[in-house]
């Protein structure tokens, strides 16, 4: 009999578009998917509570889905390392070869380079491939030979070559996997947490391949037409919500880029032109943040630009940043978002930037501490988006909001929430106020705000921080950093 093929799968959870299955399935030979939990292995970057709901239920949707084809997930904790575990799994089934899809966080990649040299010594077949991204990091390079640190010109340069492959389907059949190979219960491996504190977390998503499609499908239907303009409006759903399902695989921005081409209204149109190249364009932000991940692997603790590493940050504050944290800084369109973020595992992108900007600049907090609180929190944590949106609030990373930028949380709720509809769902006991005074409830008069059932510091938290002092304290300390350095 020929020997069968362990597919290790990572952040790859899906059957449809899936390199590693599709040259698996090619060969003809028996297939083994594995999913091996190995938190241990992500360096300073373990699973988040959100990361872990989340991959349980995936994991629960992919076993299904492999098993309604005639196969079988096989889940294994792994006691020592994954190539442990991995051979362990080669010696009890007597595969030979090894196929995965690659990622692209510097702990896996340093893990997955030891374990292919490791299985290749012991003879093994081992190949990795692009499941994840629409072109390879180290591919890409500007014209001095450097990787790219602006936006435009690189999403331009990766535009102009890109032809992405046609996505492969969903298998219709699977090669059985033999009842002597032993599986571990999922909710044993990744159980869920005792407090079910993400019960409202659950009712807004739906993790896996279909759930995924389903965000496609009613996205194209209901909001691609108007996304460049809604796509800022954090009251309405304007944008994908997909996130989660990208970082988890669930989906590829292959299939995306394809489902894009073909709302296109006309062939022959470079994707510049494309109906919805705006949201294409959001796809490139991700593979540009992945990019960054790879060429400058320490960002995600130490900013890009060197320079910033002397920031003069304010004392540690335990009772501001929990302010931040719970939602209770009494800046009505910074609690909205640190609410939802905590009731649903993700935050609009328009509020993350607010929310992030008022953590670095108003409270002058460094923007590690709020990338971990995301990073625990948010369904769609990413290594790469995320730092890269830390960096690029705190103004030291590439292509970055320039330093002196310090978003006002109140003119961007005016702006952005005109009607108040995203502040009165997150923050009701401030709802009565009439929309002018929602987004700084300071502004109302005594009678105002007993005719609203508002007692400032009692019903809803004063403001943490003075916005205009701390504004001026910000832009000086960046003066003051610009200074030391000249
Ligand atoms: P859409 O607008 O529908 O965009 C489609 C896809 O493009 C997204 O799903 C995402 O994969 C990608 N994308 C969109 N905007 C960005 C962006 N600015 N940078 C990189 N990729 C983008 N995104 C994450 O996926 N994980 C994170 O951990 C994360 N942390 C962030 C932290 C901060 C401080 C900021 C400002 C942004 C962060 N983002 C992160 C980026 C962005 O906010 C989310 O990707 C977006 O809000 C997800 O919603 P959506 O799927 O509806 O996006």
């Amino acid at each position: 009999m020929t020997a069968p093929i362990l597919l290790w799968l990572r952040q790859d959870l899906r059957l449809a578009d899936n390199p590693a299955l599709a040259a698996a399935l090619a060969s003809g030979r028996p297939i083994i998917p594995v999913f091996i939990h190995a938190p241990d292995e992500e360096g300073d970057w373990r699973p988040g509570g959100a990361s872990l709901w989340w991959l349980n239920r995936s994991l629960h949707t992919l076993s299904a889905d492999l098993e309604r084809r005639g196969s079988r997930l096989i889940l294994r904790a792994s006691i020592r390392s994954s190539i442990h575990t991995l051979r362990t799994l080669l010696a009890e089934t007597g595969a030979t070869t090894v196929y995965w899809n690659r990622r692209y966080e510097p702990a896996a990649i340093e893990r997955d380079k030891v374990i292919k040299q490791a299985l290749r010594d012991d003879g093994l077949e081992v190949h990795s491939f692009n499941a994840a991204l629409l072109s390879e990091p180290w591919e890409i390079r500007n014209r001095a030979g450097a990787p790219f640190q602006v936006f435009t010109p690189y999403w331009r340069h990766v535009l102009s070559s890109l032809d992405p492959p046609a996505p492969t389907p969903i298998p219709k059949r699977l090669p059985a996997v033999a009842s002597t190979v032993l599986s571990e219960p999922i909710d044993a491996v990744l159980p869920l947490p005792r407090i079910a504190w993400y019960t409202q977390i659950a009712a807004s998503w739906q993790p896996g391949e279909a759930g995924a499609a389903r965000k496609l499908a009613d996205f194209f239907d209901r909001a691609i037409g108007g996304y460049a303009r809604q796509r800022d409006i954090p009251g309405v759903r304007g944008t994908s919500m997909l996130s989660p399902h990208l970082h988890f695989g669930e989906i590829s921005p292959r299939q995306i880029w394809h489902a894009v081409a073909a709302h296109a209204p006309h062939g022959g149109l470079a994707p510049t032109e494309w109906r919805a190249s705006k949201f294409l364009a959001e796809i490139g932000w991700r593979e540009f943040a992945h990019h960054l991940l790879y060429h400058f692997p320490y960002t995600p603790l130490e900013p890009l630009r060197r320079e910033y590493q002397g920031f003069p940050w304010a004392a540690d504050n335990a009772a501001q940043l929990g302010a931040w944290q719970r939602g209770h800084t009494g800046i009505p369109m910074v609690d909205a978002g640190m609410r939802e973020l905590w009731a649903t595992g993700w935050m609009h992108n328009r509020v993350r930037m607010v929310v992030a900007s008022f953590l670095v600049k108003n409270l002058r907090l460094p923007w590690q501490h709020g990338a971990r609180w995301f990073w625990d929190t948010l369904v769609d944590a990413d290594l790469a988006n995320n730092t890269q949106g830390w960096q690029w609030s705190a103004g030291c990373g590439a292509d970055a909001a320039p330093y002196f930028r310090v978003f006002n949380p109140v003119s961007q709720g005016r702006k952005f929430d005109p009607q108040g509809e995203y502040v009165r769902r997150w923050v009701p006991e401030i709802a009565r106020l009439p929309d002018d005074l929602l987004h700084a409830p300071w502004e109302a008069s005594t009678e105002q705000l007993h005719q609203a059932g508002i007692e400032i510091g009692q019903t809803y938290p004063a403001p943490i921080v003075d916005l205009k002092g701390s504004r001026e304290a910000a832009l000086a300390a960046f003066t003051q950093l610009r200074s030391s350095l000249a």
